[in-house]
């Protein structure tokens, strides 16, 4: 469904992106780990359209959307959750959600209906200004708004950063939920283990490369990962 090839990203004259070639398929978790600055955030900019690929292709669905601007790239059906909870402080959960959505005024209803069952604790507080939800229920609310997107696909940059791991395993598990419904999910986390248990196939970066790739299971087994990632 998603499969770069060959690669590459820059910011001037650091190569923060290398030759990478990756596949995920439209359902399932695909895990892409690695230390910081290995390059996992702009390989998934790239892919969004919000950074430019320096070299190689990306073909989404069937298309070539190497070069596809990122407001049609999510129309296409795929759909970014950056790192950090974009969330609109001011507006309510349920206003948050609603802005998201750009499907038939039906769908939209769907949607939502959805996403208040994925995260009843959003449904909880769906009157509750968003910048007053705790980091756990923003990160909630940040997926919520890329599931209206209606997407196929999901990028998912670091869900479980600076939750607590309780939270950071209700996100995860409603990712590995939503990943089993159908969208295909491509998940960037430093978490490795979290990533790991859910995930069932891996790519590893180190310094912009690829440097392994294989089942989810055999890649928690590898000296390289035990050693760099899971301590
Ligand atoms: P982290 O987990 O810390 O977010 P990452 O694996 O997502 O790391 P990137 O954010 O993709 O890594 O960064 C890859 C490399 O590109 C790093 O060396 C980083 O310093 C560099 N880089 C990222 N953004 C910029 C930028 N806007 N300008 C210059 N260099 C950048």
């Amino acid at each position: 469904m998603l499969t770069l090839t060959n690669i590459s990203a820059r910011y001037g004259k650091i190569e923060a992106v290398r030759d990478v070639t990756l596949a995920a398929p439209a359902s399932g978790v695909v895990a892409l780990i690695g230390a910081n600055g290995a390059g996992k955030s702009t390989t998934l900019r790239t892919i969004a359209g919000l950074h430019p690929a320096g070299g190689g292709t990306i073909v989404f669905d069937g298309q070539d959307i190497t070069r596809t601007a990122p407001h049609r790239v999510v129309r296409m059906g795929l759909a970014l959750v950056p790192e950090g909870r974009m969330v609109v402080a001011p507006l309510t959960v349920t206003e948050n959600l609603r802005l998201s959505g750009f499907a038939r005024r039906g769908r939209d209803e769907e949607l939502l209906t959805w996403v208040y069952e994925l995260f009843p604790r959003l449904k909880e507080r769906r009157t509750q200004r968003a910048g007053s939800l705790s980091g756990g229920e923003q990160q909630m609310l940040a997926v919520g708004r890329a599931l209206m997107t209606n997407p196929k696909m999901l990028l998912l940059d670091e869900p479980s950063m600076g939750l607590s791991p309780r939270m950071a395993e209700v996100v995860l598990d409603a990712v590995a939920t939503i990943a089993g419904s159908g969208i295909g999910t491509l998940l960037v986390e430093q978490n490795a283990q979290a990533a790991l248990d859910i995930a069932g196939h891996a790519y590893v970066l180190r310094r912009g490369e690829v440097v392994l790739s294989g089942p989810a299971r055999e890649i928690m087994d590898t000296d390289e990962v035990r050693s760099a990632y899971l301590g």
